[in-house]
């Protein structure tokens, strides 16, 4: 089958209120005409509400960066699925590996927080990724295969539907270093593989996997044309419309 492409923008804490909505404009006048890739931002909590009435013309799809595991209550600055769901966001970042390192998030937490945006109906963009030990060490598939099991293996074939899976290696990850496309490919393959064994081919057919970890303009196509790599989660060249159209014009095009 052929999975349509997706290119997902991760502003992290960036960008003021006035410059977040430019970017948003900019991005939105530099995209391809026909437009062949899905295009999702992941804003910061307090931007989504405008940013996803300001695309609700256009092809852009606004979602959050992380979602409470939490229903409603005294959790303190926390925010929740419904929240979000109810301010016009489509997705959220779930597992993103600042949040796995610097907050202390446990696969087990991140089950949660999946569970928590597809009970709102959010799409949950699933991050896994290794460290640079952990490849050094020769363990990276292990690591990978232990975090699909904690975090995804307790939902349904039918909830996969609002899943899309992206691989981040985490020594790629705003360090300028980039999986070449034929370590990327071989863990996108392997991810497959562990779908497939798991809730079987149509389900693995079916499944996005992004790649993501310095993924910019000068190699995007090398990237996106693999045949497992279904589309990138794009941290610091996201904040550059020009570089963001790039990438986007690419998946646009590749095969
Ligand atoms: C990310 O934060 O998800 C990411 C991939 O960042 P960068 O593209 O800057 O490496």
């Amino acid at each position: 089958m052929t999975r349509i492409k997706l290119i997902a923008g991760n502003w992290k804490m960036n960008n003021t209120f006035s410059a977040a909505t430019q970017l948003v404009s900019d991005i939105t006048a530099g995209l391809p005409n026909p437009l062949s890739a899905e295009v999702w931002i992941a804003a910061p909590f307090v931007y989504v509400h405008t940013l996803a009435e300001n695309c609700n013309n256009t092809p852009i799809r606004i979602g959050a960066q992380d979602i409470s595991t939490h229903v409603s209550g005294a959790f303190t600055g926390e925010i929740s699925g419904e929240m979000l769901q109810s301010v016009g966001a489509y997705f959220v970042l779930v597992g993103h590996s600042e949040r796995r390192s610097y907050f202390g998030e446990t696969d087990e937490i991140i089950a949660s927080k999946i569970n928590a945006a597809l009970s709102n109906n959010l799409i949950a963009v699933y991050c896994c990724g290794e460290t640079q030990e952990e490849r050094e060490t020769g363990n990276h598939f292990d690591i990978i295969k232990t975090q699909l099991q904690t975090g995804l293996f307790n939902f349904s074939e039918l909830a996969l539907n609002n899943i899309v899976i992206a691989y981040e290696p985490v020594w790629a990850i705003g360090t300028g270093l980039t999986a070449s496309p034929e370590q990327a490919q071989e863990m996108h393959a392997f991810i497959r593989t562990q779908i497939l064994n798991k809730f079987g081919a149509t389900a693995a057919d079916k499944m996005r996997i992004l790649y993501g970890g310095s993924l910019k303009p000068g190699n995007a196509l090398e990237l996106l044309s693999q045949p497992d790599i279904d589309g990138g989660l794009i941290g610091g060249a996201s904040l550059v419309a020009a570089d963001f159209n790039h990438i986007i014009h690419t998946a646009s095009t590749a095969i």
